[in-house]
């Protein structure tokens, strides 16, 4: 008779599946910090449909989606998920794994129970009609992250996947190394390898930002196997002996050059001719780590709106520029005349597609790719790896928590047939840049919310909007934000950075997120930026009054920031609309 629950390390007999698991959970009411978020709970182990797989999970891998998913922004998965049906009231995360196989759906042929597997993060309906036609399922509309925008990832003794995302575990790597690199990697393998005549080949040169980190680990050693040269991007001298051990050629400090940031307006002379000096020192900075006159016909971008403009420009003419996240924001600034006098292109990538995983595998079953495990945590400290994500405090490179496997370093059964030198990071290593922007930002859609069309008497934003912003700091207190609302009897206040800029707006509804799982005075000690709403539309005071109503219902907003010369100069809500239509 098999026993209903094992404990945490008690593998159950191959092939037993018990009817509940330990797993770490997250629920709505507890979003926020993710250690507070993630609590460890006791739930039903999930049954499998005909192409899926349950898997005895060895160790998970860390990544920044369920950081963001722990906070609950900029998306509640969970709501999302109820919303298309699933019942469950919790999210088990992880998108990134070690395992074994316990038991297969009646349709599986690339697996069998037994299997010790690695897990990509890529799910799709295998009934999706762009799919089963032959389409890339990264363009299918079923396409969701597993572990992140599906139920039961890795945080938990046993997963539910799709067997298409099971590839054979490297034998030569521990669990917790084999948990660490294949979203990171299989991500790089495809904005190196999936663009077709601009993908990476021998001989060219790729330009890797952030070659220390998770990606840029990754892109290095992918670059290398093309037979290409790379120049790697770090934040200090110090990390410049892990990129080259990795097998970059150089490497540059981005501190010695201060021109980032969002391109200067064409029009602004000087500004431009500032910029203009700096990108062309930081373009002769990489001839002379290439030792050559050579442009990178490749450049590999996630920094996003800081690096994009110098990217742009000190790629080669007819290259890539490709691009799969905008850690520092999302406003990529582009001089055209570059990218079309020299024909580049700039691409946008996304995870990547079963093949693309299943080559990068290849890579790392070889053993030239070593996964970059900077630091693998115990099943107890799960929650204290992301929080040490969320406050930016980790170590570069990838990171995992052991789940089922009983200690560090197991799991090893063999040799790989390359043999490389195993990198390490700086002693002491953190990270020293801001935490990114997520990369699963939902995009305004025109079929996101039905726009609600009023009249057009002719009225505009400026007859009835109220001039002055009232704003507070990114820093400024949840409890020194409410004041203002009350005091000022205002439903929302617009966060504005030190430049001046609206970057987000915190309104009651976030006030009353805030508090939910939290007492008053945690609530009230929180930083205005860790519960606004990031981003802030906004609208000329020109703009017709009907056209800011259909903008705000459209997008399901309450307010508009009003602009005038582009320079924000009040505010718009709904409850002005109303108010003129009782009057
Ligand atoms: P990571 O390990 O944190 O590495 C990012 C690196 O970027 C850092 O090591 C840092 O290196 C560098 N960086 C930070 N701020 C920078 C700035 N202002 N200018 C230039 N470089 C800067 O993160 P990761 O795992 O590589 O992921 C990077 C981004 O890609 C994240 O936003 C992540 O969410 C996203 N991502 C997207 C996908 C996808 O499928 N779309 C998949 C995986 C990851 P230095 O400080 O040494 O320069």
């Amino acid at each position: 008779m098999s026993k209903q629950l094992y404990e945490l390390g008690e593998r159950p007999p191959l092939g037993e599946v018990p009817e509940k698991m330990h797993a770490w959970l997250v629920r709505a009411e507890r979003f926020g910090k993710p250690t507070e978020a993630f609590q460890k709970e006791v739930v039903n182990t999930p049954s499998i449909g005909d192409d899926e797989v349950l898997v005895y999970v060895m160790a998970a891998g860390v990544n920044y989606n369920n950081v963001w998913a722990a906070m609950g922004i900029p998306v509640n998965v969970i709501a999302a998920r109820n919303k298309v049906g699933e019942p469950e009231d919790f999210h088990i995360g992880g998108s990134d794994a070690s395992g074994i196989v316990y038991k297969v759906g009646k349709d599986v042929t690339n697996v069998k129970v037994g299997d010790e597997v690695v897990m990509h993060c890529g799910t799709y309906s295998r009934n999706c009609a762009w799919v089963k036609k032959g389409g890339d399922p990264m363009y299918s509309p079923t396409f969701k992250i597993w572990g992140y925008e599906t139920n039961f990832g890795s945080f938990a003794q046993f997963t539910r996947v799709q067997a298409q995302q099971c590839m054979p575990k490297p034998k030569h790597m521990n669990w917790e190394e084999a948990a660490a690199y294949t979203l990171v990697a299989a991500t790089a393998w495809r904005m190196l390898h999936g663009w077709e005549s601009s993908s990476i080949k021998k001989g060219d040169v790729a330009l890797i930002w952030g070659g220390a980190g998770g990606l840029g680990s990754m892109a290095i050693q992918i670059a290398k196997a093309a037979g290409a040269t790379s120049v790697a991007m770090v934040s200090g001298e110090d990390k410049f002996d892990y990129c080259m051990k990795l097998g970059a050629k150089g490497c540059i400090n981005r501190n010695e050059f201060d021109h980032w940031g969002i391109l200067p307006h064409w029009k602004d002379n000087a500004g431009y001719a500032k910029w203009l000096k700096g990108v062309r020192g930081f373009g002769s900075k990489i001839w002379e780590v290439l030792g050559e006159k050579r442009a990178p016909n490749l450049v590999f971008e996630h920094p996003g709106e800081t690096t994009i403009p110098s990217s742009i420009f000190v790629c080669e003419t007819g290259g890539m520029v490709v691009v799969c996240a905008g850690t520092t924001g999302y406003n990529a600034t582009v001089d055209l005349r570059y990218l079309w006098m020299r024909q580049k292109r700039l691409q946008g990538s996304h995870f990547a597609n079963t093949v693309q995983c299943n080559e990068m595998n290849q890579l790392a079953l070889r053993g030239q790719l070593d996964p970059c495990m900077s630091r693998a945590f115990t099943y107890e400290e799960l929650p204290v790896a992301h929080q040490l994500m969320a406050d930016n405090k980790h170590p570069h490179g990838n990171m995992s928590v052991l789940i089922g496997a009983t200690g560090f370093g197991l799991g090893v059964s063999g040799k790989p047939a390359v043999t490389m030198v195993h990198p390490t990071l700086p002693k002491g290593d953190v990270h020293t840049t801001p935490a990114p922007y997520p990369i699963s930002a939902p995009l305004p859609d025109i079929a996101e919310a039905e726009a609600i069309t009023i009249a057009d008497d002719g009225t505009k934003v400026r007859d009835l909007m109220h001039r002055g912003i009232i704003s507070c700091t990114p820093d400024e207190s949840v409890g020194a934000v409410a004041k203002i609302m009350v005091d000022k009897e205002i439903h929302a206040v617009v966060v504005m950075d030190k430049d001046g800029k609206a970057i987000g707006v915190v309104s009651q509804t976030d006030m009353v997120l805030a508090r939910q799982g939290r007492t008053p005075d945690q609530a009230r000690s929180m930083q205005a930026r860790e519960i606004m709403t990031p981003g802030c539309a906004t609208c000329d005071a020109d703009l017709l009054l009907s056209e800011a109503v259909s903008l705000m219902t459209g997008r399901r907003m309450h307010r508009l920031v009003v602009t005038e010369k582009d320079l924000p100069v009040g505010v718009i809500s709904m409850t002005d609309v109303v108010r003129k239509i009782i009057e």
